[in-house]
């Protein structure tokens, strides 16, 4: 039986350890912290530090392969233990790409991807003579993730807001819709794409609003996107799991936003939508079998379930028997013992043939299921 490890215990590694359940394969995670929500599904447990090069080259040392649910993995460990023979998805030369939002631009650009615009900028000081460049988005190479360690500029009164630190500044797209395309890639080179999702911002948190899939979209549209992300994904010759975040403008321009290495809040529906779901083709890839179906059982949508502002503290999910009283709804929890405002604590999908039942739904759970705390905060 292959030994796997994950490195992190978050909700992607609890969903791919549910996937896991189904085949031959003994799991291992590392995490800090031995209440995290996918400590109690895996095989073996070891607290570490995923940052840390001693403890991420330990876990690996013995195991067959490893994956990530997060980017801020120590990579140097991974490249040793890639050199000692542990296949690490996505490859370690990828990550790297991935993980710095500099050479993850150039990557775009030497390899003729569409990407917006952009400038390096090192520190402030170098930032406050790109005015001409303006309006534009900061973005901060390292470290950055959900909106933060990012900066709408768009007057050079603003540029103070920006990052001291190695940055791109972007050029400020005309966004029509922000597209995720999860796309699976084997040792052999295969490819599958499931549908497109269309990503619904919340413009207050910056966390993902609620997600609706396929994405409604022209046909010439989706093609571009296809042939970006098969691109993407051969370009950084690594087999894997990868989420393509995309723009597409108004005139039907496709960007290259940024993309995860890994499986993604935007593929969460594929879970109960689709035939294989991102979470079961990621083990397909790392087991060497048959790449799973992608196609839709029925269109879906993605509700993220994030604590409620003002509460900290114990998780108390309410509206939760009113939310499982509609039918084709799928509830999600986390695990997480504690909520803080903004915090991802689950999420609902929904499935429907119906786009308008859809969107309905999506509202009226959002307004009925809350993550709060019995321990409200003081103003
Ligand atoms: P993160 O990695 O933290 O999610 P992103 O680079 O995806 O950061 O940016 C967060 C959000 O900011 C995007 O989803 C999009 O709404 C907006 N954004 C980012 N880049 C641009 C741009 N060039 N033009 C317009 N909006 C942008």
């Amino acid at each position: 039986m292959l030994r796997v490890g994950i490195l992190g215990g978050g909700q992607l590694g609890r969903m791919l350890l549910q996937a896991a359940a189904n085949y031959p394969v003994e799991t291992y995670v590392m995490e800090n912290d031995e209440e995290c929500p996918a400590a109690h599904l895996c095989h073996h447990f070891v607290k570490g530090d995923i940052r840390n090069f001693d403890d991420v080259y330990n876990f690996g040392k013995g195991l067959d392969a490893l994956t990530i649910e997060i980017e801020s993995v120590n990579d140097e460990a991974l490249e040793k233990l890639e050199g000692e023979g542990v296949k690490v998805y996505p490859r370690t030369s990828a990550l790297r790409t991935i993980k710095n939002k500099i050479a993850q631009k150039k990557f775009y650009v030497d390899s003729s991807i569409p990407t917006a615009e952009f400038k390096v900028t090192n520190n402030l000081e170098e930032l406050r003579k790109y005015a001409d460049f303006l309006p534009a988005v900061h973005k901060i190479s390292m470290g950055g993730y959900d909106g933060k360690g990012v900066q709408v500029i768009r007057r050079s009164e603003e540029m103070e807001k920006g990052f001291d630190a190695p940055s791109i500044l972007e050029k400020l797209v005309t966004i029509d819709k922000e597209i995720s395309q999860v796309i699976a890639i084997n040792e052999k080179g295969e490819t599958a794409l499931y549908p497109p999702v269309d990503m619904v911002f919340d413009p207050h948190l910056n966390l993902l609003d609620y997600q609706i899939s396929p994405a409604d979209l022209l046909q010439n549209t989706l093609w571009k996107i296809e042939a970006i992300a098969m691109r993407v994904v051969k370009e950084l010759k690594s087999p894997g799991l990868f989420a393509v975040e995309l723009f597409v403008t108004r005139q039907g321009e496709v960007y290259v936003n940024e993309t995860a290495p890994r499986v993604h809040n935007s593929g969460h529906h594929t879970i109960e939508g689709n035939y294989s779901s991102q979470f079961d083709m990621l083990w397909r890839v790392i087991l060497g079998y048959p790449l799973g179906n992608t196609d839709a059982i029925l269109p879906g949508a993605i509700v993220n379930l994030v604590g409620a502002e003002g509460h900290n503290g114990e998780a108390v999910y309410e509206g939760l028997t009113e939310v499982l009283q509609i039918d084709n709804v799928f509830v999600h929890i986390y695990g997480k013992k504690e909520t803080r405002a903004g915090r991802k604590m689950g999420h609902v999908t929904i499935l429907s043939k119906e786009k308008q039942d859809l969107v309905h739904k999506a509202h009226k759970i959002k307004n009925t299921l809350k993550v709060v705390s019995n321990k409200t905060e003081e103003a």
